[in-house]
């Protein structure tokens, strides 16, 4: 399917409520330090509103967004990133014993074997532990190798506990060529409207000053979230389809 009609049922997904999108609690895994922000802050927020705040899992530590800063090394990254998402949390009001880091290399999140294994264990606990229905994943064809891997480690968790819903939420995968092919049937999903939220959801995502460019100063090749993408995710609506 062209990645265009793709983009067009999701806008086609009825607008539907929070209760009916996401009956119960949620997990949502986030592949980086602002996935969560970018594809979620809406659901985040609308579910703290409605009493019941969601599990958010950073999968990776984020490091690898400016490999060629010397003042910035990977440890120093990954603690200003760990701590970005932790404002961006505090900017939507979530609990601070909600938010965890599995800190797994970022760029290299396991698709397969024991450390993957691992995750998808602590997955499952932390989704038994807070009572989750729902377990967020990327849409698998966010265009980047982490958000591929954590969509992946969603549909083992399905396969070892069937009875647990699993979402997909979009971040890069909107940006993709209008004209590429991507496998994926016809998609079914919902959108939930997050308009009220925005506002959060914009301080949220400005919470992570480093992909910003902000905050590291020497390396002129490092990430910056571009402003095609920023417009995306500060849309009304906020899609999830269903996995
Ligand atoms: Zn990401």
């Amino acid at each position: 399917m062209r990645v265009q009609e793709i983009l067009k049922s999701f806008s086609n997904f009825p607008v539907s409520s929070f209760e009916q999108i996401a009956p119960g609690s949620s997990l949502i895994l986030s592949p980086h330090p602002d996935d969560e922000s970018l594809g979620c802050a809406g659901f985040i927020a609308t579910a703290i509103k409605h009493g019941r705040p969601p599990v958010v899992v950073i999968v990776s530590d984020g490091s690898a967004s400016h490999t060629g800063s010397h003042l910035w090394p990977p440890e120093r990254l990954a603690s200003c990133r760990q701590e970005e998402s932790q404002n961006a949390a505090n900017a939507l009001g979530l609990p601070s014993d909600h938010l965890f880091f599995l800190g797994l290399q970022d760029s290299a999140v396991p698709t397969a074997g024991v450390v993957f294994e691992q995750i998808v264990r602590r997955i499952l606990d932390l989704a038994a532990r807070y009572y989750c229905q729902n377990i967020l994943v990327p849409w698998r064809h966010d265009p980047h190798c982490d958000h591929e891997a954590v969509w992946i480690m969603g549909q083992r968790v399905k396969a070892l506990r069937p009875n647990l819903r699993i979402l997909a939420y979009p971040v890069w995968g909107l940006t993709l060529p209008p004209e590429q092919e991507v496998e994926e049937p016809v998609p079914a999903g919902w959108r939930l409207n997050v308009e009220a939220c925005l506002p959060a959801k914009r301080r949220a995502i400005e919470a992570h000053r480093s992909q910003r460019g902000l905050v590291v100063k020497d390396d002129p090749d490092g990430f910056v979230l571009p402003e095609y993408l920023m417009e995306k995710m500060l849309q009304p609506y906020e899609i999830f389809i269903e996995s």
